[in-house]
């Protein structure tokens, strides 16, 4: 079998302190996500499912937030790194479905820039991203403010064959 899937989550509390970032776009908004990168939980979640297609570890195990070199690091740095690793073990994204919940802001407007932006940096079709957007209706943590989540599931087909590291 040629193709495998994976799965990603993150959640992140709420500061507002902190600029907001979502799938590698700012947006304007009162309050941010706290983090030791930029805090952008949507790229983080993506990551996450990508390493975890081919059983290479989490985001933690390859961007310690133990270590300084990832104090304020750009998450869409991060996610290309990850995505370098599956593209050397000769696999290719198919497709990435994704949602983050969140009560505020609405998203529905940033979709589209958002789509397109994590294309950019993976460098495949907008038509093979899809990112979705879901409030808690009020409920918990979410619904209250104090987080936001996102959720991320990828297919990856093999496109060449190499030597696995
Ligand atoms: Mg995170």
């Amino acid at each position: 079998m040629d193709i495998r899937i994976g799965q990603g989550m993150d959640s992140h509390r709420t500061d507002k302190t902190r600029e907001l970032v979502l799938g590698g776009v700012k947006i304007e908004n009162d309050f941010g996500l706290l983090g030791h990168s930029d805090a952008d939980v949507l790229l983080h979640a993506i990551t996450d499912a990508l390493l975890g297609s081919l059983a290479l570890g989490d985001i933690g195990t390859h961007f310690p937030d133990t270590d300084e070199r990832y104090k304020g690091a750009d998450s869409a740095e991060l996610l290309r790194s990850a995505y370098a690793l599956v593209r050397e073990r000769g696999y290719e994204l198919v497709n990435l479905d994704c949602t983050v919940r969140t009560e505020r802001p609405k998203l529905k407007p940033h979709i589209p820039a958002i789509t397109k932006r994590i294309s950019e940096i993976l460098n495949v079709s907008a038509d093979s991203v899809s990112v979705k957007a879901k409030t808690a209706e009020g409920l918990g943590d979410v619904g209250e403010g104090r987080a936001m989540e996102a959720y991320a599931v990828c297919l990856v087909k093999k496109v060449a064959s190499c030597d696995a590291k």
